[in-house]
């Protein structure tokens, strides 16, 4: 049961211990670097704030968490001189870092450098990196120096690279020791560049500068070193200097120092303001210095464009460039670009499938219409056959008149008229008398010949509201509407008369002749509504009286 509080006891108390060690191995770990920079007359502010981004760019870079503690310090050589800058520095330095060890000392230039080593006395122990000290062939007796120097071999050999036309080259230099001294370097290199003529303007004030550069066309170049004009208050600093002159002239301007690389100043080989500060954090972290990377071509962008340089070296840093929209958005055009192309494939896509729709729709459109059209044929042809089946169903086949079906419809249908208007209608039996004999004596040919002719005869005479049937064998009815009985009589009458006219040939050259019985009946268009058949019964028996009565003549009703 006690095992639990115990087992916690132990656990804090490992951890206690485990972070106890890490601080104190932290504390061990932890470096103190001094770094001593100077606003002097080797230098600039611009400088400096380049050293300081490289230093601290090349620390994040290289430490992985383990930065050194930095303490900066800077000779105001700028406003007071190099010398009396210099004299209070010793105590001060002394005062401030009295109860603090460094593990290392790095100087940044001529003055900082000058300094350190005309003090043993001060920091005694701490390793001294002179970095880019400012003198040729100098070594400390007391520290490792790495001196950075710029080959103006290089540094001139950049304006016939980018600038083939320029046959001159001013060179602005002062006369400071280590203007000298530069200007030395770059006589020595003249003699590699025989197609230039070089001139060399390392006096004169800011206004006479300005007067000269303004006179220089485009086939001159100015090599502008890193110079100053004036003394005390009155001093122009190199950037400063620069800048005036980059207003005044027409010619491009070429430096070796990357802190006069600015709008104005195209650039060239230069030494490196950033790489010098990459130096010296790898000082300050005991790695080992790379100093052959601290020069390189270095240009402005909008200057150099504007003076129209050809042929930048590809390894070239280039200051300022304006982003372009494939840098800035590279993603998105990406991304864009390829839902561009997919929504490309899927439109097509689409489109081909209603391409196809549409096809296939226009081939069902194009096969109904075709089906359409054969419904429609099939129907005609339909009605075609039904009519001539209409047809035939109420024709007589041997006359072509109307049949006894067609014939009992007709006179239904003038029944109704004729009661509904009280309008007169009459009709006829019409029977070829002994017809029996005909078809015995002369054959049936001779007998169909006497039907026909006697259909043909009563049809004939019809007027258009009037109609005519074979009602069976050699009996007809005509149906007249609108007709008196009286009227119809005398019709009948006619016919008879015109029948008894008929001859029929046949063989041998014998004409047969023939005769007809009518019996007339009249529906009464007041009395009781008639049918056909009570109206045909009338009629016929009208008939039957007058072949009783003898045959080839007209009874009425
Ligand atoms: P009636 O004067 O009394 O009318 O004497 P009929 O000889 O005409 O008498 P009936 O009505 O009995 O005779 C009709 C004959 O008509 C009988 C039949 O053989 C003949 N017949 C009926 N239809 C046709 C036909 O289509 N063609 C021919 N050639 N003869 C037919
Ligand atoms: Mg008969
Ligand atoms: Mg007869």
């Amino acid at each position: 049961m006690s095992t639990l509080p115990h087992c916690r006891l132990l656990l804090r108390l490992a951890a206690a211990c485990w972070l106890a060690c890490a601080a104190a191995h932290a504390a061990a770990e932890e470096r103190r670097v001094l770094v001593l920079y100077s606003l002097g007359a080797d230098s600039s502010s611009a400088w400096q704030r380049l050293v300081h981004k490289g230093m601290y760019d090349e620390l994040g870079r290289s430490s992985q968490g383990a930065t050194p503690a930095i303490f900066e310090e800077r000779f105001d050589a700028n406003r007071v001189g190099e010398d009396k800058s210099m004299e209070g520095m010793a105590p001060y330095l002394a005062t401030k870092y009295a109860d603090l060890k460094f593990d290392a000392i790095v100087t940044e230039n001529f003055v900082a450098s000058r300094f350190l080593a005309s003090h043993p006395e001060l920091f005694p122990g701490v390793p001294r990196h002179y970095v880019n000290h400012g003198r040729d062939q100098w070594q400390p007796r007391d520290g490792v120096g790495y001196e950075v120097t710029s080959d103006f071999e290089r540094a001139l050999g950049v304006i016939p690279m980018v600038a083939p036309n320029v046959r001159h080259v001013a060179i602005i230099g002062d006369t400071t020791a280590r203007g000298r001294l530069w200007l030395d370097r770059l006589r020595q290199a003249m003699p590699r560049y025989p197609r230039i003529r070089f001139e060399i303007w390392d006096d004169g004030g800011v206004d006479d500068l300005r007067r000269r550069a303004a006179r220089l066309d485009g086939s001159s170049a100015i090599f502008m070193l890193a110079s100053l004009r004036g003394e005390g208050a009155t001093r122009v600093q190199p950037r400063d200097l620069a800048l005036q002159i980059s207003s005044a002239t027409r010619a491009p301007i070429f430096t070796h120092t990357e802190s006069l690389v600015m709008a104005g100043v195209v650039g060239g080989y230069v030494v490196s303001g950033e790489a010098v500060g990459r130096l010296m954090a790898r000082l300050l972290l005991g790695l080992p210095p790379m100093t052959s990377q601290v020069q390189g071509y270095y240009f402005d962008y909008p200057t150099a464009h504007r003076a129209g340089l050809r042929n930048l070296p590809p390894d070239a840093v280039i200051l300022n460039r304006p982003y372009n929209v494939w840098e800035l958005y590279r993603w998105q055009i990406v991304s864009a670009g390829a839902l561009i192309v997919m929504e490309g494939v899927l439109i097509t896509a689409l489109v081909l499938s209603l391409r196809s729709r549409r096809r296939t729709m226009g081939e069902l459109a194009c096969e109904r219409n075709n089906l359409e059209e054969r419904i429609l044929q099939r129907t005609l042809e339909l009605l075609q056959a039904n009519r001539k089946l209409e047809e035939l169903a109420t024709t007589d086949p041997l006359t072509g008149i109307a049949n006894r079906r067609k014939m009992t419809e007709q006179i239904a249908h003038e029944l109704e008229r004729a009661r509904r208007f009280h309008h007169p209608l009459s009709l006829l039996m019409v029977d070829i008398d002994h017809f029996k004999r005909i078809n015995d004596t002369y054959g049936h040919e001779v007998g169909d010949q006497a039907i026909i002719k006697t259909a043909t005869l009563l049809t004939a005479h019809l007027r258009a509201v009037d109609s005519a049937a074979r009602f069976g064998g050699e009996e007809f009815v005509l149906l007249m509407p609108e007709t008196h009985i009286a009227v119809a009589a005398h019709a009948a009458e006619r016919l008879r008369a015109q029948a008894a006219q008929l001859r029929i040939e046949a063989e041998g050259g014998i004409v047969v002749e023939l005769t007809i019985s009518i019996g007339v009946a009249a529906a009464d268009p007041h009395g009781t509504p008639d049918t056909p058949s009570s109206l045909l019964v009338r009629a016929d028996k009208a008939l039957y009286r007058a072949k009783k009565e003898g045959r080839n003549r007209v009874v009425c009703f």
